[in-house]
């Protein structure tokens, strides 16, 4: 895999949440067995190797096994999204697959594994929506001062400049966002003291650009017309392409209810800090 000859993937969901894992593993006198479903898995369609997060049926903690495509049991199904169609999405089926025990990558709590490697789709799903986002921005105007209408194009009316004000600012927010995100993360000394599984300002910069990508969509909707609604021009596609980011790597909700919970334990500590503080005063 590090030389770039085989490829890896994800292979976390599966319509139930971690602690109800149907995929399990039982320990054998050679071995281990897994059985279970995961989809949506990305790259499934071209993965040679899949991490799997499953219940451990001994002990019922969630553990994490190295599954290859070519392993007896194993089928991977593709699937159809509306968008992303290049993420090769696909479900991955396992059926009583016998692996050796040295195919456990992750023997407890893998949990936290999880939560690092979601951690860092995190950083990368606001890179990608700035980037759509702005040839979106692009293509949207070009577009629109293209089309004559009242003897106008439609870009100079003033409630399409208006909607169009609003998407470019929505860019500049997504793009300040990405970049001190990107900042944080390039500094040693914030590196090192960030929580490598959930890092509070990657997960507020996941959140809040696709925030700003929802409301550039309802804008642009507004804006081209019907045009987007055609396959003839990219603006549908790259609608689909978008909203595909909201639940991925964590839904807005559960975003939400982490942040908020880590925001107020956070003001909870500095008011003791400085209670204590002010009573050491003389
Ligand atoms: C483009 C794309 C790529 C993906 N790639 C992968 C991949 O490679 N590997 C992989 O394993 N999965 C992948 N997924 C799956 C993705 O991680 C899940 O769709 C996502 O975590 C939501 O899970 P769910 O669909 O089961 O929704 P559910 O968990 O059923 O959520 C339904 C609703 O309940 C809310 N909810 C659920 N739990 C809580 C909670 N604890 N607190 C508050 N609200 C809650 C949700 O916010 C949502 O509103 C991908 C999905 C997409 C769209």
């Amino acid at each position: 895999m590090a030389r770039g000859e085989r490829f890896g993937t994800f292979g976390w969901s599966e319509s139930t949440d971690a602690f109800s894992f149907r995929t399990t593993v039982r320990r054998t006198a050679t071995g281990i067995v897994i059985d279970g479903v995961k989809a949506p898995v990305s790259g499934a369609v071209f993965s040679d190797v899949f991490v799997v997060y499953a219940r451990d049926a001994a002990n019922d903690d969630v553990i994490a096994v190295l599954v290859e495509r070519g392993d007896p049991g194993v089928e991977i199904v593709e699937m159809e999204p509306l968008g992303l169609r290049a993420l090769g999405q696909g479900e991955l089926r396992m059926t009583g697959v016998e692996l050796a025990a040295e195919r456990i990558l992750v023997a407890s709590d893998a949990l936290s594994h999880a939560q690092v490697f979601l951690s860092s789709r995190r950083i990368a799903i606001p890179c990608f929506v700035l980037g759509r986002l702005e040839a979106f921005f692009e293509a949207s105007a070009r577009d629109l001062s293209s089309r004559m209408r009242y003897g106008l194009p439609a870009s100079e009316m003033q409630a399409v400049q208006a909607a169009l004000g609003r998407m470019w600012a929505q860019v500049e927010t997504c793009r300040a966002l990405v970049e001190q995100m990107l900042r944080r993360l390039g500094d040693r000394d914030e590196r090192s003291a960030a929580d490598r599984a959930w890092d509070p300002a990657v997960a507020a910069t996941k959140y809040a650009v696709l925030e700003q990508a929802r409301a550039f969509l309802y804008d642009a909707q507004n804006i081209l017309g019907g045009r987007w609604y055609y396959t003839k021009w990219p603006f549908g596609r790259w609608m689909r392409d978008l909203m595909g980011m909201i639940p991925a790597a964590g839904t807005q909700a559960i975003l939400e209810v982490d942040i908020g919970m880590l925001a107020s334990s956070e003001v909870a500590r500095r008011g003791r800090t400085r209670h204590r503080g002010q009573g050491d005063r003389p």
